[in-house]
């Protein structure tokens, strides 16, 4: 039994259904979705759940039954490649990324020893040490860890243990307590990390930052004695390059100066705007990045790496192994007949691990640095048109006159609120425009883009507008998203 594909290609009976999907990916446009059809088909819960016949059954189902469950599946699910999915720091995915997913999930390889991965562990290696290299951590070591809010948590950890060693054997019991600083626009991650480590989330400080969102390197200063003089135990800073919401950059060297005086361990968490690294236009954003002793960055944000690709870097080579080795006799037995430094697997926290790296190392091969650097810049530059383009319309107002990473921020202020009075009341219905029109794109399906309050900036809620490398976007695109807004938010309150 063999299928005879279109273009008369073969595949055995096992792999009879990949050749079916794949077809029906293609049909569907699922990587080049046209720019007519929607973002999403939404339902509410109870509606799609009578739609799809989710409950499997006793009888498996003939093939043609499974497409048809695809199909379907396909249909309702939110379609991340469009153009006009810009609800996310992920979207759209690099095709050479999917293929490398494909080809490592075809082979269900699992990255924790050479004896099993000889070339996927020798690929990680190599993604690593070219990473570490443009990071500025020539003798550093790394891993691809499943997210960012992990490679946060991996920063903690080797913190942890440089400042208390006996933390990995002995427990905490009996230490000052331990406190670590994030700016209050850094990622929530650092105190999910802060409650799983035992460190506990109200030791966690948020340092305020400045007008655009960045650490005021002095207010780190400060919280920095206040702990010290509360009798606790500093150990840990995490800088963000790009926070989430309004893209800002903290400023690494100053940080890194104060690092260094009270003896701290500086984490970089770049999981958005780490992808900047790899244009030389724009990674004077990182400037200080080599000084830090940890960085997180998310290939799967913006350079659009299939989800999962994380990678976590650390400047001490071998301090990862030392902090999170186990040596488990049954995996990473000592007298095999390889080069035993080559089962990387126990400096992870996980046994199982996917081979993530893989997909960035296609990637990579195909469009080159270079390649890479083009569509960066390409993406910096539609959210430049953004902001040029919206500043010169009525209803827009821009939450910051300048952009950084790719996130521009604003209000959209339809024609009943112009002109008036911006009192508390006005703000109150300013609050309420954006998650209007956002139910209204959703359910016409033309955009999706994300909204939210930030209020420790007393800032009421505005949209985000964000753009990655793929589908690499364009003017029109751009013009799309703001036009849809306002025609959808013409008639409000
Ligand atoms: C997205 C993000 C994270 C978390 O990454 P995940 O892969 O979603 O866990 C951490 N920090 C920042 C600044 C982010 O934007």
């Amino acid at each position: 039994m063999a299928d005879q594909g279109r273009n008369g290609e073969k595949c055995g009976p096992r792999a009879i259904i990949l050749a079916r999907l794949l077809r029906l990916l293609c049909e569907e446009g699922i990587l080049e979705p046209s720019r007519k059809s929607p973002v999403v088909r939404f339902q509410h819960p109870d509606k799609l759940q009578e739609i799809l016949s989710l409950e499997p059954e006793a009888q498996g189902v003939h093939m043609n039954e499974i497409l048809h469950l695809c199909h379907d599946i396909v249909k309702y699910s939110v379609q991340t490649c469009h153009p006009h999915f810009k609800n996310q720091l992920y979207g759209g995915i690099d095709p050479y990324g999917l293929a490398g997913a494909w080809l490592a999930e075809a082979l269900n390889t699992n990255i924790h020893t050479y004896e099993v991965a000889p070339v996927f562990v020798l690929v990680e290696c190599a993604v690593l040490r070219h990473v570490l290299n443009i990071a500025g951590f020539p003798n550093g070591d790394g891993i691809f860890a499943p997210g960012g809010s992990m490679s946060n948590m991996y920063g903690m950890v080797l913190a942890r243990y440089k400042a208390v060693p006996d933390s990995k054997m002995k427990g905490l019991s009996g230490l000052p307590p331990l406190v670590a600083f994030t700016s209050e626009d850094g990622h929530y991650s650092v105190k999910k990390a802060a409650h799983w480590l035992g460190i506990g989330t109200e030791n966690v400080v948020a340092v305020k930052t400045d007008s655009h969102g960045r650490m005021m390197p002095s207010r780190l200063t400060c919280c920095i004695q206040q702990a010290i003089a509360e009798g606790k135990k500093p150990f840990f800073v995490s800088a963000t390059a790009g926070t989430t919401v309004l893209g800002a950059f903290d400023p690494l060297e100053q940080i890194a100066d104060i690092c260094h005086q009270y003896g701290l361990w500086l984490h970089v968490d770049a999981c958005w705007g780490g992808t900047l690294m790899l244009s030389k236009k724009h990674c004077h954003c990182l400037k200080g990045l080599e000084r830090a002793d940890s960085v997180a960055w998310n290939p799967h944000k913006m350079l659009g790496a299939p989800l999962q690709c994380a990678l976590f870097l650390t400047k001490e080579k071998g301090l990862m192994h030392h902090c999170n080795s186990a040596s488990a006799s049954y995996l990473f037995q000592q007298d095999k007949f390889y080069d035993v430094s080559f089962d990387t697997g126990d400096k992870s926290v996980q046994c199982g691990r996917k081979v993530d790296a893989f997909k960035l190392w296609l990637m990579w091969k195909a469009h080159g640095s270079n390649g890479f650097e083009s569509l960066i810049n390409n993406a910096m530059d539609a959210s430049r048109y953004f902001k040029e383009a919206i500043q010169v319309q009525p209803g827009f107002r821009l939450v910051l006159d300048e952009f950084e990473c790719t996130n521009v921020c604003f209000w959209f202020i339809p024609p009943s609120l112009r002109g008036q009075e911006e009192n508390d009341e006005w703000w109150n219905k300013i609050h309420t425009v954006a998650p209007k029109i956002k139910e209204r794109l959703i359910l016409s399906g033309t955009l999706m883009i994300g909204y939210q309050p930030l209020p420790h900036k007393g800032l009421r809620n505005f949209f985000r507008f964000v753009t990655s490398c793929h589908p690499p976007p364009t003017y029109a695109d751009m013009d799309h998203v703001w036009q849809e807004i306002e025609r959808l938010g013409a008639d409000l309150w």
